[in-house]
C-alpha cells in the first residue's frame, strides 16, 4: 500500500497535520498509525473497586490513542512562547502564536465555541507577584474542560474519518528509508510513502529514540521536571483562579538558585493517576461542567533538572525517583504539608482528621524519602512563597502527591521545516522535544502540514 503522506501518532500534532493537509488538498492520499484505540473506545479499566491500580495493558488507553495525551486532558490551551515548547526557535515567534491562535479558531468551529479564555494581560496578579519574588508569565488560555475537549475530538474525527485512512491499535515497529520516500513496518503489514510525519508524543519517546539511533539522527539530552501535585481548598486560590485560571509562576529558590514552577493548574479539578511506560505518576484535570466540580485546587510544583556532562539520561533520573514513590507506596504517594515539615509520614488516622479531602485514592506516606534533598527543599521554599500570595497555601493539610514527573523528549535534530537530515520526513509535537504542550503541538502538525503542501 503506498500513501503519499503517512503520520505516525494520531495526538493533537498527527491530528492536525492531517487536518491541514486534506483541507488543502483533497487528492492527497494520507494514512494514520496509531499504536491505541479510537476515541470511544479509549477506557483505561481502573474502575476503584476490580480493578484498583494500574495492570499495564499493552497500549495505555489515558495516553495513547486518537486525541493522543491530550484526549482526556483538562484542554487547557495555552497561546504562548512563554512556556509550553521551544517551537518558536524553529518558526518564529510570530509565526507560532499564528499557528496556535489558527488551531484555537479550528477547535470553537467543532465544539469549543461556548469556552472561555483568560488572559494575563493587565492583570493585578503580574504586580503582586512580583512584590513577592514570584512571576507571572504571560498567556492566553482558553479552557476547553475535559469534557468539550473530548467533544472536539469527537467532532475532529467525524470529519477526518472519511478523508483519512486511520489504522488503530497499529504501533508502528521500524521506519526504514527507502528510495523514494519511507517504508513504514508494523506487526503484519508494510506501508511506503512519500513523505511522513512522525508524531508520537511522550509515550512514543523510547521508540523516537530508538529510531533515531538507527537512521542517526541527531539528539540533544533534555530536561526532567520533578515535583508534586499539589490540592488545595479551591478558595486559597480561587481569586487567582478565577480571573486567570491557570496561572504559570516561577520562583528562583534563595537556597539553591533552582526554578520551582507552578505548571497544570486544575481549579475545582481531581488529581488523577499518570501511567508512563509503566510508572505511575501524577497529574490533575477538571470539568467544564459545573456539576463535576470538586471543592479543590490542584496544580503541580515542578522544579527543573538539567545534567552536565557525563550523565545523559535526564528521563532515566525521573523514572528512578518515580519508582521509588511506586515502590514504597505501589503508586502515587500522599503526605500532609504539616506533616512533611514536621519530619513525620502521614498516616491514615491522619489523613482522615485532614480537613481537605483528597480527590485521588494515593497511599499516605513521606514524600522526604523519595524527592532528593534539594528537589524538596525548594518545593517547601515556594509553597511559603505562595503562601504570600495565596495565605493558606502552607497550611499543615495543604495535601502534596508525589512523584509528578514531566519527562522531556530527547531533542531531535530538525531544520526549521521540522525536517530531519532525511528528505520529506518530519519529527514534530512532544515527540520531537519541541513541543510539550496542546497548542504547540497541534500548531507543529500544522506547520508541516503547509511545508508538505508548498
Ligand atoms: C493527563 C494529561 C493532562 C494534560 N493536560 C494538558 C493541558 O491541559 N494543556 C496542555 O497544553 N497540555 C496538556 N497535556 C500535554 C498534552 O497532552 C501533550 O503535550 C500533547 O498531547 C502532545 O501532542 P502530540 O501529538 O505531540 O503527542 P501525543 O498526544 O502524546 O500523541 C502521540 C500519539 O502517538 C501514538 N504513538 C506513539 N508511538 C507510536 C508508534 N510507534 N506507532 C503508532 N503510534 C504511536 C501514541 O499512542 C499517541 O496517541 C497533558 C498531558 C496529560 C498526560
Amino acid at each position: 500500500m503506498k500513501y503519499d503522506v503517512i503520520i505516525i501518532g494520531a495526538g493533537p500534532g498527527g491530528i492536525f497535520s492531517a487536518f491541514e493537509l486534506t483541507k488543502k488538498n483533497p487528492d492527497l492520499k494520507v494514512a494514520v498509525f496509531e499504536a491505541g484505540n479510537t476515541l470511544d473506545k479509549r477506557k483505561c479499566p481502573i474502575d476503584g473497586e476490580k480493578i484498583k491500580s494500574c495492570i499495564n495493558c499493552k497500549t495505555c488507553s489515558i495516553m495513547s490513542g486518537f486525541g493522543g495525551a491530550g484526549a482526556f486532558s483538562d484542554g487547557k490551551y495555552n497561546i504562548t512562547n512563554d512556556f509550553g515548547g521551544t517551537l518558536y526557535e524553529y518558526i518564529g515567534k510570530k509565526r507560532a502564536l499564528e499557528l496556535m491562535k489558527y488551531v484555537d479558531d479550528i477547535n470553537m468551529k467543532y465544539g469549543g465555541e461556548n469556552t472561555k479564555i483568560y488572559s494575563t494581560t493587565g492583570t493585578k496578579f503580574k504586580k503582586i507577584c512580583m512584590q513577592n519574588d514570584l512571576h507571572l508569565l504571560d498567556a492566553s488560555v482558553r479552557h476547553l474542560g475535559t469534557d468539550i475537549n473530548y467533544v472536539v475530538l469527537e467532532n475532529l474525527y467525524k470529519e477526518l474519518k472519511d478523508k483519512v485512512t486511520f489504522y488503530f491499535n497499529q504501533p508502528v515497529l521500524k521506519l526504514e528509508v527507502i528510495e523514494d520516500g519511507y517504508k513504514v513496518i508494523c506487526e503484519e503489514d508494510s506501508y511506503d510513502c512519500k513523505y511522513c510525519i512522525m508524531s508520537v508524543g511522550r509515550v512514543g519517546s523510547k521508540w523516537m529514540e530508538e529510531v533515531c539511533q538507527q537512521l542517526d539522527i541527531p539528539t540533544k539530552s533534555n530536561r526532567v521536571d520533578i515535583g508534586v501535585r499539589v490540592e488545595i481548598p479551591a478558595e486559597v486560590f480561587s481569586h487567582i483562579t478565577d480571573e486567570l485560571y491557570e496561572s504559570k509562576i516561577v520562583y528562583r529558590t534563595k537556597k539553591y538558585g533552582d526554578m520551582v514552577r507552578t505548571f497544570c493548574m486544575n481549579p475545582k479539578g481531581v488529581v488523577v493517576n499518570e501511567n508512563t511506560n509503566g510508572i505511575i505518576t501524577v497529574n490533575g484535570h477538571s470539568y467544564g461542567d459545573e456539576s463535576r466540580h470538586t471543592s479543590n485546587t490542584n496544580f503541580a510544583l515542578l522544579v527543573a533538572k538539567r545534567f552536565s556532562e557525563p550523565f545523559k539520561d535526564s528521563n532515566g533520573y525521573g523514572e528512578s525517583i518515580a519508582r521509588l514513590s511506586n515502590m514504597l507506596g505501589g503508586g502515587v504517594l500522599v503526605q500532609r504539608f504539616g506533616d512533611l515539615i514536621r519530619g513525620r509520614r502521614s498516616t491514615e488516622s491522619r489523613m482522615e482528621q485532614s480537613f481537605v479531602t483528597p480527590t485521588l485514592n494515593a497511599t499516605p506516606g513521606d514524600l522526604s524519602l523519595v524527592l532528593p534533598k534539594r528537589i524538596l527543599d525548594g518545593i517547601i521554599e515556594m509553597i511559603y512563597a505562595l503562601d504570600k500570595i495565596a495565605p493558606g497555601m502552607a497550611n499543615d493539610d495543604t495535601l502534596l502527591y508525589g512523584v509528578e514527573v514531566k519527562f522531556y523528549n530527547l531533542e531531535v535534530g530538525v531544520d526549521e521545516n521540522l525536517q530531519s537530515k532525511y528528505k520529506n520526513l518530519y519529527i514534530i509535537g512532544d515527540g520531537s522535544g519541541i513541543t510539550h504542550s496542546l497548542s504547540h503541538a497541534s500548531a507543529s502538525g500544522v506547520h508541516v502540514a503547509r511545508k508538505i503542501l508548498e
